[in-house]
């Protein structure tokens, strides 16, 4: 809660703790995205403004590869009662340990999941096509950044791009463990209006 809050203040959110940790021992939940719908609806608590965050102790993983949560995106209106039940956060425990954040900035995990929460996509989601990630003041991505490398330029045909390249300390790309990233992590304005927007369009 506190990261979460520290994290997000700066963008005008904030999360007040309602409730309760639980420890579930259950060796058959949380390591796909497929179980998310066997397990989730049995714990989640709340309506759709309630952000419940679920920490697991395995190995998340999507495609095969290891990922450090994940999160649903907002149904539509038409579509919130399907979607409620399995609504929220899951993020790898491995994301809140004390010695990992002295190397990485993995707390960074839980506030771009938190993002997806809030209706945000990838900024590399839809690559260097007119669309990009549907926010107009992030740079267009090709692919993930794994470093905060500020010579990367993907689109370079973008004319966002031509100046600054790929938008590499952006929340929601994947440089966000970066601990040497020489500038801070951030949402741009266009990500805080969409995020903005589930808050007070969607409750
Ligand atoms: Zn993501």
């Amino acid at each position: 809660m506190d990261i979460l809050n520290a994290k997000m203040a700066v963008h005008g959110f904030s999360f007040r703790l309602k409730g309760a940790t639980r420890r579930i021992v259950n060796p058959d939940w949380s390591t796909s995205v497929v179980q998310r719908f066997e397990w989730i609806p049995k714990l989640r608590e709340g309506e759709y403004k309630t952000l419940n965050v679920f920490t697991v102790m395995r190995p998340l993983s999507y495609d095969g590869l290891p990922i450090g949560g994940d999160a649903t995106y907002p149904e539509p209106p038409e579509g919130q009662a399907a979607a409620l039940p399995i609504d929220g956060v899951r993020l790898d425990q491995k994301m809140l340990n004390p010695i990992k954040q002295q190397k990485y900035s993995v707390e960074n995990a839980l506030v771009h999941e938190v993002g997806h929460w809030l209706n945000l996509l990838h900024t590399f989601e839809f690559g260097c096509s007119e669309f990009g990630d549907w926010i107009e003041d992030t740079n267009w991505e090709a692919e993930a950044s794994e470093t905060c490398d500020f010579s990367k330029n993907t689109c370079p045909d973008r004319p966002a791009n031509q100046t600054v390249g790929d938008p590499v300390n952006n929340l929601m790309d994947y440089a966000i463990y970066d601990k040497s990233c020489g500038k801070p992590f951030e949402f741009t304005d266009g990500q805080r209006y969409v995020q903005g927007n589930k808050v007070s369009s969607s409750w």
